[in-house]
């Protein structure tokens, strides 16, 4: 649900690199939706499309294959969910668009999405991912549903049993498309894309997307329209970024400890980089009496699912976590992060500070970094042109 932005976003990407030709579109009901959709649209609280809605919707409808990047927390969910939702056709209860994603928290969020976007259209959309009951799967699939939101191994295996029916599916959406591209789901994305229809509409989605993925591209698109964003725009104004010169990895707990007032203001995520060290850290901090809670991918999903909806609803305030949270997931109420653990890329770096500062909203991250992590650091600030101070005593003003 929106509400109100500190930034208006319609200003904030100036650094766009667009095919030539596209147009900008600054209203929704310029956008010549369904009356349906529009009003779905507007009762979801939207007023107005943000910078990549107004440019990456309408060549998305008009069936093109599309490329597109914007600053995270910027509305990219919403560009390809309203496109799927003018793109089919709701009186064919078949599945008619395929989005796929890198993590289930993502691909729910997504699904519910659609559904909020679409529930004046009455458009069915399902959610087809891991560790969920197989025999609800295929209820929900013979049941017949407009748009498919999943991960890659549960969809494939859904496709494999024809439970999922490819045959009218026209439009494939690929959410965190670098993610989806790289080693370790590329596999399993083609098994995917050969069951589709030769003339399937393919349209890629991200925050971040490195040029080996866009040369990877043009085996399987068809002159796509790209709309891009330069690397030194890609940090948001609106999120401050920090350093906490720790010098040896036992200083970091303190340095949290010392911080927690500072993580309840509102709601934070601290990412460390194996699950092991999410387990070790929030049993440590609990130990010392802070409420923490805790989330990763060996968790069943039951688990997960509560553990999201207690975060999501502000009941816990401090998540600590994996990289299963640093893509996509959005939790307005978000705006301080902390990397306990520097990432291991540059992208991941952009996708977890952008868990904060979600719309234009302002956020907050700060890195903890050994003597040995800063060459890292001023890596990552070099490569977005972007800024990384030192953390002030005062860093809870800024929240
Ligand atoms: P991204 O995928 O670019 O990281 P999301 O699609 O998750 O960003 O959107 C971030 C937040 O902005 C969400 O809470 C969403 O509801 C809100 N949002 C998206 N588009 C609009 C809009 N046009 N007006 C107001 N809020 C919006």
């Amino acid at each position: 649900m929106a509400s109100k932005n500190v930034l208006d976003l319609d200003d904030v990407n100036v650094g766009y690199e667009t095919s030539e030709g596209i147009k900008v579109i600054r209203a929704f009901e310029e956008m010549k939706l369904k009356s349906d959709l529009l009003r779905g649209i507007y009762a979801y609280g939207f007023e107005k499309p943000s910078a990549i809605q107004q440019r990456a919707i309408l060549p998305i409808v008009q069936g093109r294959d599309v490329i597109a990047q914007s600053q995270s927390g910027t509305g990219k969910t919403a560009t390809f969910s309203i496109s799927i939702l003018q793109a089919i056709d709701i009186n064919i209860r078949q599945t008619q668009a395929l989005v796929l994603s890198p993590t289930r928290e993502l691909a729910v969020q997504i699904q519910k999405v659609v559904l909020a976007l679409g529930d004046i259209m009455n458009v069915q959309c399902h959610a087809c991912i891991g560790g969920t009951n197989i025999g609800e799967d295929i209820r929900k699939l013979d049941f017949g549903v407009h748009v498919v939101s999943g991960t890659p191994g549960r969809v494939f295996d859904m496709i494999k049993r024809r439970n999922l029916e490819t045959k009218n599916i026209k439009m494939l959406v690929l959410d965190e498309a670098d993610e989806m591209l790289s080693k370790g789901f590329k596999d399993q994305i083609y098994d995917v894309y050969r069951y589709l229809p030769p003339a399937t509409q393919v349209v890629l989605i991200s925050a971040t997307l490195p040029n080996e993925i866009l040369e990877m591209t043009q085996k399987f698109m068809t002159e796509p329209i790209r709309i891009l964003v330069k690397r030194d725009e890609l940090t948001l104004e609106g999120i401050k970024q920090f350093f906490v010169a720790v010098e040896r990895e036992e200083w970091k707990f303190d340095t949290l400890c010392d911080l927690y007032d500072t993580l309840t203001i509102t709601q934070a995520v601290i990412f460390c980089n194996t699950r092991k060290k999410v387990e070790w850290l929030a049993e440590k901090m609990r130990e010392s009496n802070f409420t923490v809670s805790s989330m990763h991918g060996d968790m069943p999903q039951k688990e997960r699912n509560e553990i999201m909806k207690e975060f999501r609803s502000g009941a816990t305030r401090v998540l600590i976590t994996t990289d299963v949270w640093a893509r996509g997931v959005d939790v307005p109420q978000v705006s301080l992060v902390i990397n306990y653990d520097l990432p291991n890329n540059r992208e991941l770096y952009i996708h977890r500070i952008g868990r904060s500062g979600r719309f234009g909203r302002k956020g907050v991250a700060i890195n903890f970094v050994k003597s040995d992590d800063i060459r890292i650091l001023r890596d990552i600030e070099q490569y977005y042109a972007t800024q990384i101070d030192e953390m002030p005593m005062n860093v809870q003003d800024l929240i």
